[in-house]
């Protein structure tokens, strides 16, 4: 990465590293390539061939194995006769009322709908740009909203929101 001043050029092409927030202009890197943070040595860029279209794929899978988590039974018990079924979706909504179903709510917004959610904004953001066509219209807001609802970030704020809920 080659460091400049950040007034010199416009704020679009500056990037940040994930990992220590250092700013750097963003630069052409070769195929094969990595540039990495200064500070941390974190990969900042690695282009690699056909990377758009692996993490389309990946997004398409997720979006498959979600709905079918959904609709298939994970835990199934079949004894004398009797016998019971669960899918994620019957367990992410077995508490239905008082402060349990705040847990339920919280506990399908992360197993479901923020999996799916970023699945499809992923699609939405990289789909015409691999295929050459001009980027969406919200590409850059879209592509903006899985990173910040990464796992990774859940932890940090899950814990005192349940705290609080107490
Ligand atoms: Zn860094």
């Amino acid at each position: 990465m080659t460091h400049g001043g950040i007034a010199a050029g416009r704020l679009g092409d500056l990037i940040a590293c994930p990992e220590c927030d250092a700013l750097y202009r963003a630069v052409d890197v070769p195929s094969g390539a990595r540039a990495t943070c200064i500070r941390c040595h974190a990969v900042l860029i690695a282009p690699r061939r056909r990377a758009g279209m692996t993490v389309i794929s990946l997004a398409l899978a997720s979006v498959v194995l979600v709905i079918g988590a959904l609709w298939f039974p994970f835990l199934r018990i079949d004894t004398r006769g009797f016998r019971q079924e669960a899918s994620l979706w019957d367990v992410a909504t077995s508490f239905t009322d008082g402060l349990l179903l705040v847990l339920s709510v919280v506990v399908a917004a992360g197993i479901v709908v923020i999996p799916l959610l970023r699945a499809v904004l992923t699609l939405y953001t990289l789909t015409p740009v691999v295929f050459d066509r001009p980027p969406a219209v919200h590409a850059r807001s879209a592509f903006a909203w899985p990173r910040r609802c990464a796992p990774g970030r859940w932890p940090r704020s899950l814990p005192s929101a349940v705290r609080s809920a107490w």
